[in-house]
């Protein structure tokens, strides 16, 4: 699971204070997918994965629709001949740093495959019904109308989901839901619990070659874990103005 790449030189959309371990480097980017084809492996999309052929390969994904992944992500990948699914924040098409119209349907149109990433990328177990609909169900009407054919896969922002969520992105039609939960798939997984491994900028190859041989999960876990637990010491024992500055 991909974000936003940073480009030389340029400014990235992702901004603000504070880290920002979805923004990755062209370069490292570049680096892990000539290790996936090092590694026997090819990069495949979502439908590709799905198909479960019995060839090595690992599916990869990009979300919300930066403009990197037009200007930047599609010309690695197809470089190296492999496939990929960009799931798109249809609210945010067209505007600064993200993917316009035409970006949208270029990718489509070179291959690669576009899924859905909500209409305003809000936490959807916090969403009430009816803009669950417009979010899940109204933003893969409009995906389909600007590309001129079907949707067939969804991601759900900030990998939130529970039951209520999933029988919306049933209901809307989607054939699968990817989140972010840190596991691999096979053919006995649900369609609707997809797990991925987000790569992060502290990601270094040797860890990645690992993550794609499916090792190495465990040790990933566990750094986020710490992570979130001494986010969790700040966040309480640190005075509101410190915090705020
Ligand atoms: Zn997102």
């Amino acid at each position: 699971m991909y974000h936003e790449l940073l480009l030389p030189g340029q400014a990235p959309a992702q901004v603000g204070p504070g880290p920002r371990p979805y923004l990755l480097p062209l370069a490292s980017f570049r680096a892990q997918m000539r290790t996936v084809r090092a590694l026997g492996f090819r990069g495949v999309s979502v439908t590709d994965a799905l198909a479960f052929s019995g060839q090595p390969s690992v599916c990869v994904t990009f979300d919300d629709g930066y403009a990197s992944d037009w200007v930047a992500a599609a010309e690695v990948l197809y470089e190296l001949g492999f496939g990929a699914t960009f799931y798109v924040t249809t609210g945010r098409i067209g505007t600064p740093g993200y993917v316009s119209r035409a970006d949208v349907r270029a990718l489509c149109r070179s291959g690669f495959e576009i899924g859905c990433h909500t209409a305003t990328h809000p936490w959807l177990t916090q969403v009430p019904g009816a803009q669950l609909a417009r979010e899940i169900a109204g933003s893969r009407a409009f995906l389909a109308d600007v590309l001129g054919r079907q949707v067939r896969h969804f991601a759900c922002p900030g990998g939130r989901y529970n039951a209520r969520v999933l029988a919306a992105v049933t209901a809307a039609g989607y054939e699968s839901c990817v989140n972010s939960d840190r596991h691999s798939n096979g053919p006995e997984t649900s369609r609707f619990a997809l797990g991925r491994v987000a790569v992060t900028a502290d990601i270094r190859l040797p860890e990645f070659a690992e993550i794609c041989q499916r090792r190495a999960l465990w040790r990933r876990e566990l750094v986020d874990r710490l992570r979130g637990a001494v986010k969790g010491v700040i966040e309480t024992h640190l005075p509101v103005a410190a915090w705020a500055a």
